[in-house]
């Protein structure tokens, strides 16, 4: 067996660990970057990138339906599922490439293969009937997470989908029923209900998109009702069975059975990290309760020479917070003073309307001992969102009612997902609403809400009425209404 010896190795090339490899190789150091898929992992092959792809595409065949309104008038668009599948393929293909591109360019070795520790400095990589061993005085264990799978439901990939399959567009099924109304049912189950599929969903709990502003949340049930989509709370799914080429989905909702006729499944009921096969466990890597891999402020395991980030490194289980846990960890071994540090980490869901998030909710931000102050605009009084024909949604800030300090911000409408960029930098940079309000934003634009919203928090709103309560301020009469 050959044997390599490297400063750091990296297992797993998703967005946690290809960008942990670049940071590694920028700080100088001889860095190997293993894996046994496509370069990208779940984001960039099955899961973000290729996602987007798809919602882009059902958005436009959408937006074209609705096109007659402002009068544009088209035939009734058709989606061509081949065509479909290979932009999104090559979308994939493109920023796959573009992975191997940057390893290259800052001289990552790539090794094929699936790795498995056999020391605390060394790994076996097995891949295409040979073994490499690689030696390290450190590693990143960057192996993400996969779908989880429930009782009455093998994924077979054929008739009953993971994200990965859901994800690969085979087909548009007539009916589909999605399993899990969290962020994966909801974005997918968009996204065939807009290319024409009737979809059906079940969600265990009693909202979809828990955590979410029950606010944004009555948004995106409107419109997946306007498209005809069900969508039952309360509801356990307890198997299904093939009749012919008809599944029929048995559950429970609300307590009574229920029988949903369909076309295919897609279980999307969360995500667990993948840790086995690893043989970490003989190094005495320590597992939190749920299974994710305990690490420290600088993402170290409690094997010193082991660090762990991403997916595996706990929730929430998003690719931004993997690849800058990657960065953190990288800097880490090149003996940086580098922790976890944040203060603002932003989440994007795509469904319609697009809802992202960032720092503390009203609640939230109570239970940490503030006094907060709200203030909410509307998309439908912005010049820009109803020029769109996207009017719908609005922006919600909370501050801190005594010092005005921004807490946080939930965006629910057009581009939302672009927009939580502004409310991150106001936050990371610890803005107050002032700082915002007093901002010029460029007209007519999207971000002109978040504006407006941090002004309605200070009673100071132009676009809307100050009806809501103003801030007290020193030796401030009652609160104004205009
Ligand atoms: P999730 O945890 O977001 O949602 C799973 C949902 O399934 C939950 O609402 C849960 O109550 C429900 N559920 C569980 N068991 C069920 C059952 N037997 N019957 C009916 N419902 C059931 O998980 P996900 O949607 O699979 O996504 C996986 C992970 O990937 C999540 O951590 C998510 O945050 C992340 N992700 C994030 C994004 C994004 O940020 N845009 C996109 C995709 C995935």
């Amino acid at each position: 067996m050959a044997t390599k010896t490297f400063d750091a190795v990296v297992i797993g090339a998703g967005p946690g660990g290809y960008v942990a490899a670049i940071r590694l190789a920028q700080l100088g150091k001889k860095t190997a970057l293993v894996d046994r898929e496509e370069l990208g992992g779940v984001c960039v092959n099955w899961g973000c990138i290729p996602s987007k792809a798809l919602i882009a595409a059902a958005n436009l065949v959408d937006d074209i339906r609705k096109a007659g309104a402002r009068g544009i008038l088209v035939e009734p668009a058709r989606v061509d599922v081949n065509k479909l599948r290979e932009f999104k393929d090559a979308v994939v293909q493109k920023m796959v490439g573009g992975v191997g591109f940057l390893e290259k360019g800052n001289g990552v070795e790539v090794i094929r293969g699936t790795a498995r520790f056999v020391s605390a400095q060394a790994l076996e990589v097995e891949g295409a009937g040979e073994k490499t061993r690689l030696e390290a005085p450190a590693f990143i264990v960057a192996t993400g997470a996969r779908p989880i799978e429930i009782p009455g439901f093998p994924m077979d990939g054929k008739q009953v989908w993971s994200a990965r399959e859901a994800v690969d567009l085979p087909e548009i099924p007539k009916r589909l029923v999605c399993i899990g109304g969290g962020i994966i049912g909801m974005e997918l189950g968009t996204v065939y209900a807009k290319l024409g599929s009737d979809v059906t969903f079940l969600e265990a709990l009693p909202q979809v998109l828990t955590g979410i502003d029950p606010e944004a949340v009555r948004l995106v049930l409107r419109s997946l009702k306007e498209r005809g989509t069900k969508v039952h709370v309360n509801a356990k799914a307890l198997g299904y069975e093939a009749r012919g080429e008809e599944l029929l989905v048995k559950a429970e909702v609300e307590g009574k059975p229920l029988e949903i006729p369909c076309d295919r499944i897609l279980v999307a009921v969360g995500f667990r990290p993948s840790v086995e096969g690893l043989g970490l466990e003989p190094l005495g890597v320590k597992l939190t309760p749920r299974g994710f891999i305990e690490v420290n402020p600088s993402y170290r395991t409690s094997a010193p020479s082991i660090y762990a980030i991403g997916d595996i490194a706990g929730p929430p289980l998003l690719a931004h917070k993997a690849s800058k846990e990657g960065e953190i960890a990288a800097e880490a071994i090149a003996g940086k003073k580098s922790v976890r540090d944040w203060v603002a980490l932003p989440s994007g869901i795509f469904t319609d309307p697009e809802i992202a998030v960032v720092g503390l909710s009203e609640e939230e931000a109570r239970k940490a001992g503030h006094d907060p102050i709200v203030g909410k605009f509307s998309f439908g009084a912005l010049g820009r969102a109803v020029a769109i024909a996207h009017g719908e949604g609005f922006v919600k800030v909370v501050g801190d009612r005594s010092t005005k300090l921004l807490l946080g911000a939930t965006l629910c409408g057009p581009e939302a997902s672009d927009l939580v960029a502004e409310a991150a930098l106001a936050l990371e940079m610890g803005a107050y609403l002032e700082d915002v309000a007093l901002t010029i934003h460029a007209h007519p634009t999207l971000p002109e809400a978040f504006m407006e919203a941090c002004k309605a928090a200070l009673g100071e709103a132009i676009h809307a009425l100050n009806r809501a309560e103003r801030p007290r301020r020193a030796g401030a009469g009652a609160p104004a209404s205009a």
